[in-house]
């Protein structure tokens, strides 16, 4: 049997002359993705796709982006993973880098969002355990998403995850995004953390105002609470500022980081305040965490963003986008646009978010990958690098999907 959880229904042994026939019995899209490049893919078939998701706003410089792969291809040849217990060059300078460009003094590599979030909840409890009285309660959002680790599912606010995996990990209470009175309510002596994403991404690119994320500051520091921002989707650059906390002018306590600090490979990061830096070797680890393939990716992925005119062009497109997509709501009688710098929303009338992502996959010559986290809802995570040319294209290509989806 073909040896993947999700394809327990196929029958077939897996191998690449069989991609076509095996791929009409799986439930999955019938996509083997061989290639890519910017904001292109190539599928077994050699369609070409051109990718406003972009692995969930993981290639934040397109697929195969030139001075990444230099970089994995030149360390590889230099050391590959010596050992977590010991530091190595790429790791040390990207930390270095991490730590000048934002608020926080300690740095620790994992590999998953997740794992990152994991850490920010260990390091959370911890301090609790130390200067709380064994405070641990952590007040995170309805509609939320953390991660699917045990802890970071419990974490999330995502409709039918707490009972799906009964019990959850106790402790993490759910108030309303922007509706500091719902955190007010919540916070007792046994709370020591508040945590948020600055944009709730799966909850279809919510953001959270500036002033609620200024009042959940206030409120910490008046309850002696640490301020946790899971800005694994929206860091680094996609909001058009290296971190979407940077918008709200506040220092959080504990940051982590995923997705696109590593432009496609598996890097993490978890991000902590000296004052709350608690952990002392052997508390979080992991075999390939600080792993120098990565944060040598990594390196190469911060000093692209952070290049003369980077960012001023992520802004530039994201106007781009915004407006594009207001003329096609208003054009389609859809609800308006929302988002932050290139992850961005269009609010549909109707529920045709899944048909509308279907038709665009399946239009020819060339298909166009989009994203719809909700029925009612499409997401956009392009390439920060996406070029005007390429906006205008997928503008023009979605208002000709919703012309043949709508009839
Ligand atoms: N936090 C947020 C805000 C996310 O968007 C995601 C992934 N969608 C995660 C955590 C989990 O990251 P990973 O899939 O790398 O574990």
């Amino acid at each position: 049997p073909f040896p993947f959880f999700f394809f327990k229904d196929l029958k077939m042994k897996f191998s690449r002359s069989d991609v076509n026939a095996l791929m009409e019995i799986t439930s999955r899209p019938e996509l083997v993705f061989v290639r890519g490049s910017g904001s292109w893919l190539e599928d077994h078939n050699g369609k070409r796709y051109l990718d406003f998701v972009q692995g969930w706003a993981v290639n934040c410089l397109g697929h195969c982006p030139a001075p990444v792969v230099k970089a994995i291809a030149d360390q590889s040849t230099r050391l590959l993973n010596p050992s977590p217990a010991f530091y190595n060059e790429p790791s040390i300078e990207l930390a270095i880098r991490l730590t000048g460009a934002s608020c926080f003094d300690r740095i620790f590599f994992a590999n998953s969002g997740a794992e990152a979030n994991e850490g920010a909840i260990k390091l959370a409890r911890k301090w609790g355990q130390l200067h709380r009285k064994g405070a641990y309660k952590i007040i995170t959002f309805d509609h939320s998403f953390h991660g699917r680790t045990l802890a970071t599912m419990s974490a999330s606010g995502k409709p039918g995850w707490d009972k799906i995996f009964a019990p959850q990990v106790d402790g993490f209470p759910k108030a309303d995004l922007n509706d500091i009175a719902s955190v007010r309510a919540l916070v007792d002596d046994q709370t020591v953390a508040i945590m948020l994403e600055p944009v709730q991404g799966e909850a279809g690119v919510i953001p959270a105002t500036t002033e609620f994320l200024q009042a959940l500051r206030k409120l910490a520091d008046e309850k002696g609470l640490l301020l946790i921002v899971d800005e694994v989707q929206t860091g680094m650059g996609r909001t058009g500022k290296l971190f979407a906390y940077q918008h709200a002018g506040i220092t959080p306590d504990i940051m982590t980081l995923g997705k696109g600090i590593g432009a496609g490979v598996p890097l993490s990061a978890l991000c902590a305040r000296e004052e709350v830096s608690c952990f002392v070797h052997g508390d979080q680890g992991g075999t390939y965490n600080g792993n120098p393939l990565m944060t040598a990716a990594g390196v190469a992925v911060f000093d692209t963003l952070t290049a003369p005119g980077f960012m001023e062009s992520v802004n530039a497109r994201s106007q781009q986008l915004s407006k594009g997509l207001l003329a096609l709501s208003a054009k389609w009688g859809m609800k308006g646009e929302r988002g932050v710098g290139l992850l961005r929303a269009l609010m549909l009338d109707r529920d045709d978010g899944a048909a509308i992502v279907e038709a665009a996959r399946l239009m020819t010559p060339d298909g166009m990958l989009l994203n719809s986290p909700r029925p009612n809802l499409l997401r956009f995570m392009p390439a920060l690098n996406v070029t005007a040319d390429e906006v205008d294209l997928m503008l023009k290509r979605l208002d000709e999907v919703v012309q043949k989806v709508r009839g």
